[in-house]
């Protein structure tokens, strides 16, 4: 096996996302001064409080809908004045971003729970699609990432260039810090291609392309997937022969799938054979397909030195559920990548951070958000206790950041394994009961299926 040395340097990846000094806001402060996320988390994580103050204070100045909640809670920016005074700034439910009405009135309600005043392109008619509006934000800068629940539903998140780089340097300081990076490695996505779509999943594994070289970078399908093909998928289409139509077209057929896993279960075995290393990220389903293919086939490949990355939650496919735990066990099997090189993400399109697990599977929560644990009254309670997920993050300058989501967790004080500091999330996350299923797992596992069914609750999305 060939050593591995190589190029482990990011801060020039880093760099160009962060802005000039001179135009830094305490919330830049909070995210770009710290040189470590988890190696002086109190350091990092005292820098929180004053970009909150800065950011709630934009927030309720500057967007229309969130002003108006505040004012009903009777909460004003001079209210909080202390660490302790956090509880009084009002959360929305992560529901808040898909109570958009259809046809004329989406735009103005974009308008409504954008901070600030949105861009404004120009439309061929005055009730422009879904994806008409995604398409010319995206020209402006502004990108709308959307994601769907098994309502069928969307959530849209707008964010300004200035917003996402944020997202974007967050997540790669996240992932340089808990994995191994090596800016030479292959990387391997079991998405679709990230730059033809806003799906959030695909947007936030995305981020591979700033962290390696895009030649190097192998996408497992090649599809544009838009919001229209995810609704014709999900029969909203009138008429019985549409309905037939519609279903024909916006599933991706078996044919396609298998061309896709032949391809990728090759590439494996070349980078098998090549003693390189790859990153192998993308949602758990699909990862299981190719390994249960290659099992069928008594096919295995022996990559000790890549890594495993998945997300988008764990339930996409129901009949399928497999436990992490199992599941990396069959990782190590087939593919034959440590269960320490094994980690997971879990991620929303309403939140900037990403928690990924460390190599003892708990998901480290960065520093740059202030993290909630509710009971059923929705008052926090504290570590070790399992509740409702809920959150401050201050990193948004386009929409409010003040989330309660239906996602049940308990988060640890420290890592049980490590010794990165700060609070992590305890393995299993999983929908709050009555909480309507989400995620990009399922939007995805539903274009794989041909019979329809369907799903339950999953985390991540
Ligand atoms: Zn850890």
């Amino acid at each position: 096996m060939t050593p591995t040395i190589g190029n482990r340097d990011y801060t020039q990846r880093l760099e160009k996302f962060i802005p000039p000094k001179a135009e830094w806001t305490p919330v830049d402060t909070a995210l770009h001064a710290p040189k470590t996320f988890f190696s002086d988390y109190k350091k990092a994580h005292e820098l929180v409080f004053p970009a909150i103050q800065h950011t709630f204070k934009h927030h309720y100045e500057n967007n229309f809908l969130y002003h108006r909640v505040c004012e009903v809670n009777g909460v004003t920016p001079d209210a909080v004045k202390s660490e302790k005074d956090l509880k009084k700034i009002p959360l929305l439910p992560d529901a808040f971003f898909k109570d958009y009405p259809e046809g004329k009135g989406f735009l103005n309600w974009l308008k409504t729970i954008f901070t600030g005043s949105l861009p404004k392109p120009v439309f061929k008619n005055d009730t422009p699609s879904h994806d008409e509006i995604i398409e010319e934000f995206n020209k402006k800068g502004t990108s709308i990432m959307f994601t769907s629940g098994t309502s069928g539903r969307f959530s849209f998140i707008p964010r300004d260039t200035r917003s996402w780089n944020r997202v974007k340097y967050s997540a790669m300081k996240s992932f340089t810090e808990l994995m191994d990076y090596d800016a030479d490695d292959s990387v391997i996505l079991l998405i679709p291609d990230p730059r033809q779509t806003n799906l959030t999943i695909a947007s936030l594994f995305g981020i591979a392309y700033d962290l390696y070289n895009p030649a190097n970078i192998h996408v497992a399908l090649d599809m544009k997937i838009t919001t229209q093909f995810l609704r014709m998928q999900r029969d909203e289409t009138i008429g019985i022969s549409e309905k037939i139509k519609a279903k024909a077209l916006s599933t991706i057929s078996p044919l396609v799938q298998r061309t896709s896993d032949v391809r990728i279960i090759h590439l494996l075995e070349q980078i098998e054979k090549s003693g390189k290393r790859a990153n192998i990220a993308g949602p758990p389903f699909w990862l299981d397909r190719i390994m249960e293919r290659m099992k069928k086939e008594g096919k295995a490949v022996h990559l000790p030195e890549s890594q495993i990355l998945t997300g988008g939650g764990w339930k996409a496919e129901e009949n399928k559920r497999t436990p992490e735990e199992t599941f990396r066990k069959k990782v190590e099997e087939v593919l034959g990548i440590p269960e320490q090189r094994y980690h997971d993400v879990y991620a929303m399109s309403e939140c900037s951070s990403v928690f990924l697990s460390c190599e003892g599977h708990y998901k480290h929560i960065p520093p740059v958000i202030v993290p909630f644990v509710l009971d059923e009254d929705l008052n926090s309670i504290g570590y070790n206790e399992v509740g409702r997920f809920a959150f401050i993050d201050p990193l948004p300058e386009s929409y409010p950041g003040f989330i309660i989501t239906g996602d049940r967790v308990k988060i640890l004080e420290h890592c049980p394994v490590c010794n990165r500091e700060g609070p992590v999330l305890d393995i299993e996350v999983t929908r709050l009961p009555g909480v309507e299923g989400r995620g990009c797992a399922a939007v995805m596992a539903d274009l794989m299926h041909q019979d329809g069914e369907e799903h339950s609750a999953f985390p991540v999305g």
